[in-house]
C-alpha cells in the first residue's frame, strides 16, 4: 500500500480539525500531519485513517483516536532526543509519531500478536525505536531509566509506582486514569520524592492489563 497526494490532503485536514479541537502544539501537528495512519489500520479500515475516530487493530485492541495521540503526546512537550517510554505499543502509530518528533523512544507491549506485527512495520516504514519490548508496562523499563517522559497508552486503574519512579527529575508521566473511563493524568516529578498532578478530563482506553504476557 501506497502513501499518496490523496492520502497526504487527507492528512492536512485532519491536523486542521485537531488544530481546531485545541491541539495547538506545531511539532505534534507537523509529525501527523506527516504519517501514513492508513498503514497502521487493520486491512478494510484504511479508508477511514483520517477520521478523528479509534479503529480495531487486531486482538481484541483500539489504535487510539488521533485526537488522543496528539493530546497525549502534546503534554509529554518533548524536545529532540529525549529518551520516552511508551506502555502500549499497539499498532506502532503514537510510537511512530515520538519518533518523528527525534525522540529516543522505548516501547513495551503485552500482546505477541500486535508486538509481533508492529516490531516488523515500523522498521519498514522507516521508524526506528531504541527499543520494541514484548512484556508488562507495569514494570516498566528499569535498564533503561531514567526517562524524560512516559506515556501509557492504556487505561489504568492506578498509576503503577515502578513508571513513577523511572521518570528523571523534571520528567513528565501521561497516564489515562480510571477503570470504566480515565481521567487523563500529567505527572511531573519536581524532586525525588515529589510530583505535580494535573488532570485533564475524561478519554475511553482498552484497559491496561497486568502479568498476562502469555
Ligand atoms: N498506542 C497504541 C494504543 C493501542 S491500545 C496505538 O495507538 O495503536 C493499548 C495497547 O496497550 C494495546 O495494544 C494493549 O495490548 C496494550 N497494553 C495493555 N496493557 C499493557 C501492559 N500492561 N503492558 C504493555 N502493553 C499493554
Amino acid at each position: 500500500m501506497k502513501d499518496t497526494a490523496k492520502h497526504q490532503g487527507l492528512r492536512n485536514q485532519l491536523v486542521q480539525i485537531l488544530a481546531q479541537k485545541g491541539i495547538y502544539d506545531k511539532n505534534v501537528l507537523q509529525a501527523m500531519s506527516q504519517i501514513p495512519r492508513h498503514l497502521f489500520l487493520e486491512s478494510g479500515f484504511e479508508d477511514f485513517a483520517y477520521q478523528d475516530k479509534a479503529f480495531p487493530i487486531g486482538a481484541g485492541q483500539t489504535i487510539s483516536q488521533p485526537y488522543t495521540v496528539a493530546f497525549q503526546t502534546q503534554l509529554l512537550q518533548l524536545k529532540p532526543d529525549d529518551k520516552i517510554l511508551e506502555i502500549g505499543t499497539g499498532s506502532g502509530y503514537q510510537t511512530a509519531v515520538l519518533c518523528k518528533m527525534g525522540a529516543k523512544v522505548f516501547t513495551i507491549e503485552r500482546q505477541n500478536e500486535l508486538y509481533r506485527k508492529t516490531s516488523v512495520l515500523l522498521p519498514k516504514l522507516g521508524y526506528r525505536p531504541r527499543v520494541m519490548m514484548f512484556g508488562d508496562g507495569y514494570k516498566g523499563l528499569p535498564a533503561d531509566a531514567p526517562f524524560d517522559g512516559i506515556i501509557v497508552t492504556a487505561g489504568a486503574p492506578n498509576i503503577p509506582q515502578p513508571l513513577m519512579a523511572q521518570l528523571r527529575i523534571g520528567g513528565r508521566l501521561v497516564i489515562p486514569v480510571g477503570e470504566e473511563k480515565q481521567i487523563m493524568t500529567l505527572l511531573i516529578r519536581t524532586s525525588e520524592t515529589h510530583f505535580e498532578q494535573h488532570e485533564f478530563g475524561d478519554f475511553r482506553f482498552v484497559p491496561m492489563l497486568e502479568d498476562k504476557n502469555k
